[in-house]
């Protein structure tokens, strides 16, 4: 029942129990008023009927029936009134109504008179409600008598009825008119708790915007007034809490080490971000569920539970990528404990190789030394004179010194370059271009290389970071030339698209083997050549590049990592190359002959290039990679090749061939090159990715005999990681076999 019903009935009951006091109030005051009334007319009528009653009877005769006529005669004077009169005993001697002789002694009227006063009582006599008043009668002081008046009642109740009903009538009147203004009252009182009962609900529901007046100065208008700074302060807390709440999500999410926050019973109650990512699961995996219940590793679930707090243990995971994390629990108040992931696979790495970087430096450092030692000492002592021979070591310790400076000239260049700050410059890139291409020339000639330009008529004009820019090429061009063999070509491109340009370095050298290009970018990578004239230098080129991209990207906010996705499809649909026939994907001034890589970053591009996968031009009047495929896998109506019919993929993996690759269609050791040899997309760069590598008998037998891979020769070795098939190892016997039985069948 609402509070204004409850108010309003308990108005309505007071009101009615007041009327109903004040109405029997008054009925009694009026009863007693009329009665009173009576009994002083009656006594007034017995004072004016006393001397001729006494008179009477004092008189010397007195005459029973002569009595009696009289009082009657006396009582006819006044219809209902009826008199008696008594002696001093209280015995009727003669009335008007009464028998003589009747005792009236133990009546109270009569009590009263035997006390000398004047005495009455309503009660009924002759089945009437009637009045009876007595008094003495007194002759010289002395009570002879008494002398009762009796009369009827019933005229003082019907005037009190009279007088009820008309209280009555008021009285309703007034309850109604009551019962309308407590109404009104209650209803205009209450309104303003109402509206503060419906404020409240809101604010419970939370919406803390919803304002509302104290309109009076009274307890509900102190009470809204309170109400409302509470609400202010409750927003005030609310909104700070929720400041701090989203500065601790930020913070938490944020973090790049993986965090987990689980319970006292091992339910997952928050991840960040990196912890996902590190373990490739979605937080609905996570959130909710008990930390044995998800697809973390059992080894990471079981130090959740029952790690020892503070202390690190270092972890090894393989899904969804190989990595190293430092693990180490955090307990937190009342909530359970803090699961903290650092992944330290980076870090692991460049520890490995600035230990290799060390024994490489040692090494690189110790050879040029001793050989300079020698030459000094043999200059010094067995040459000192023979000019030839002084000549002739001269020479040796001058490309000794050189290979020395070379080796620092890396080092602080490398240096250098992180410690470059950030200076955008305007300038114009065709420019830039030709002074770089300049200054390698004597370089080029001097390895019989040739440099060419090939950039646009037009200068462009660009802003960027034009000595990083510099320095990204000069490393560039000098892997290039370093790695290109006599007589080869180094080309120095650039393409002009909306709004940026790409500048490449295309060079006709050996190439990078296979496992080394995902370790592209780290320090100190000192790659093994087949030709000692290709050595690496400081395996710091690279290095520069990935840190001066990194460097330009993260200087503005930005992040910047590898991505393992399918390459081949996003380098095509981002527009870089298009596909082929074969599914292969051909780039611009490459062919299919591309080692493809990707980056995440949350640069925003101010260009977008995504467009629908496409076929090359010159697909649509070729056909040479269908006709040249052994297992007609590439079919002629769709861009996908059954790839479940291409030889390579089942020469690069284990098990026995199936019959849809016959005999006849092997002609690799490992994967198949007939539909990329046999492009003319491909024919200007076919021969400059050529490997020639002869194995000796001594190897093809170990090959065949499948000797443990790490029992091989160290040539062997050598020369399956130049060819880029040293992982490839446990095929090659089966592959080999089958290659030659093709060569024997052929030959029978
Ligand atoms: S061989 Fe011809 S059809 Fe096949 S990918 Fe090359 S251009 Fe296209
Ligand atoms: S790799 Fe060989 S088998 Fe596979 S599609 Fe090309 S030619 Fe055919």
């Amino acid at each position: 029942m609402s509070l204004w019903v409850r108010l309003f009935l308990t108005f309505i009951a007071c009101l009615l129990l007041t009327l109903i006091f004040l109405g029997m109030f008054l009925g009694f005051t009026f009863n007693q008023y009329y009665k009173e009334e009576l009994i002083e007319r009656l006594t007034l009528e017995a004072r004016v009927l006393e001397p001729r009653v006494k008179q009477f009877y004092t008189s010397s005769s007195p005459d029973f029936n002569g009595y009696k006529n009289f009082v009657r005669e006396l009582a006819s004077m006044q219809v209902g009134l009826g008199i008696t009169v008594l002696n001093t005993d209280g015995v009727v001697e003669f009335s008007s109504w009464e028998s003589r002789g009747a005792i009236w002694s133990h009546l109270p009227e009569i009590l009263a008179v035997q006390k000398r006063e004047i005495g009455y009582d309503f009660r009924p006599i002759l089945g009437e409600m009637s009045v009876s008043v007595s008094m003495p009668m007194s002759s010289e002081s002395i009570v002879i008598g008494m002398l009762s008046l009796k009369y009827p009642a019933a005229s003082v109740y019907s005037r009190v009825w009279q007088v009820a009903r008309f209280i009555i009538a008021t009285f309703f009147i007034a309850l109604l008119i009551g019962a309308f203004s407590i109404y009104n009252s209650v209803k205009i009182q209450t309104e303003p708790l109402n509206s503060l009962i419906e404020v409240a609900g809101e604010i419970s529901g939370g919406n803390l915007d919803t304002t509302f007046e104290a309109k009076t100065q009274d307890e509900v208008g102190q009470l809204a007034r309170a109400l409302q700074v509470m609400v202010t302060r409750l927003k005030t807390a609310l909104n700070e809490a929720s400041r701090e709440k989203g500065r601790f999500e930020a913070m938490f999410q944020n973090m790049v080490d993986g965090l987990m926050l689980t319970d006292s019973s091992s339910k997952v109650l928050l991840v960040n971000l990196s912890m996902l990512t590190i373990f490739g699961v979605s937080s609905d995996e996570m959130i909710g569920n008990n930390v044995t219940e998800t697809k973390l590793p059992s080894t990471l679930v079981d130090i959740a539970i029952h790690g020892e707090v503070g202390l690190e243990t270092e972890i090894h995971i393989g899904r969804p990528s190989q990595k190293v994390l430092r693990v180490r629990i955090a307990p937190i108040e009342q909530e359970g404990r803090l699961t903290i992931c650092e992944d330290v696979t980076r870090m692991r790495g460049l520890e490995a190789s600035e230990r290799e970087f060390i024994q490489y430096i040692s090494h690189e450092l110790k050879t040029p030394l001793a050989s300079l030692g020698a030459s000094v000492e043999t200059v010094q002592t067995t040459a000192k004179s023979d000019k030839k021979a002084q000549i002739k070591f001269l020479a040796g310790m001058s490309e000794d010194v050189e290979r020395l400076t070379n080796l620092v000239n890396s080092l602080l260049t490398y240096q250098r370059v992180r410690d470059i700050g950030e200076q955008m410059e305007r300038f114009g890139a065709v420019q830039m271009l030709f002074d770089v291409h300049d200054r390698f020339i004597p370089y080029a000639t001097k390895k019989k290389v040739m440099i060419e330009l090939d950039l646009t008529e037009d200068e462009i004009v660009i802003i960027a970071n034009k000595d990083r820019i510099i320095q990204v090429l000069y490393n560039l061009i000098d892997n290039a030339l370093r790695f290109t063999p006599e007589n080869g070509r180094v080309t120095i491109g650039m393409t002009v698209e909306p709004k940026r340009i790409k500048i490449y370095i295309q060079d006709t050298g050996i190439g990078i083997p296979k496992d080394y290009l995902n370790r592209l970018g780290e320090r100190f990578i000192k790659i093994p050549r087949k030709d000692e004239r290709f050595a690496t230098n400081v395996g710091l080129g690279i290095a520069i590049c990935k840190e001066i991209l990194s460097t330009i990207l993260s200087k503005q906010g930005y992040s910047f990592e590898r991505a393992i996705l399918p390459m081949k499809l996003v380098a095509v649909r981002s527009g870089l190359g298009k596909y082929g026939k074969n599914n292969l994907c051909y780039v611009d001034g490459m062919g299919s002959y591309t080692r493809l890589e990707a980056f995440y970053t949350d640069y925003e591009f101010p260009i977008d290039t995504w467009c629908e996968k496409g076929l090359m031009k010159s697909c649509n009047s070729c056909s040479l990679c269908q006709h040249a495929c052994p297992t007609q896998c590439i079919p002629q109506d769709r861009l996908l090749i059954h790839a479940d019919h291409c030889l390579t993929y089942f020469n690069e993996n284990e098990g026995d061939f199936p019959p849809s690759i016959p005999v006849q269609s092997h002609n690799a050791l490992i994967g198949c090159m007939l539909c990329q040899i046999i492009c003319p997309q491909n024919k200007k760069y076919f021969e400059i990715n050529q490997d020639t590598i002869t194995f000796t008998e001594e190897e093809i037998a170990c090959i065949l005999q499948k000797t443990p891979r790490e029992n091989i020769p160290q040539a062997l070795a050598k020369k399956l990681v130049d060819l880029d098939i040293y992982e490839d190892y446990p095929e090659l016997q089966r592959n080999l076999t089958v290659l030659m039985n093709k060569e024997h069948s052929e030959m029978i």
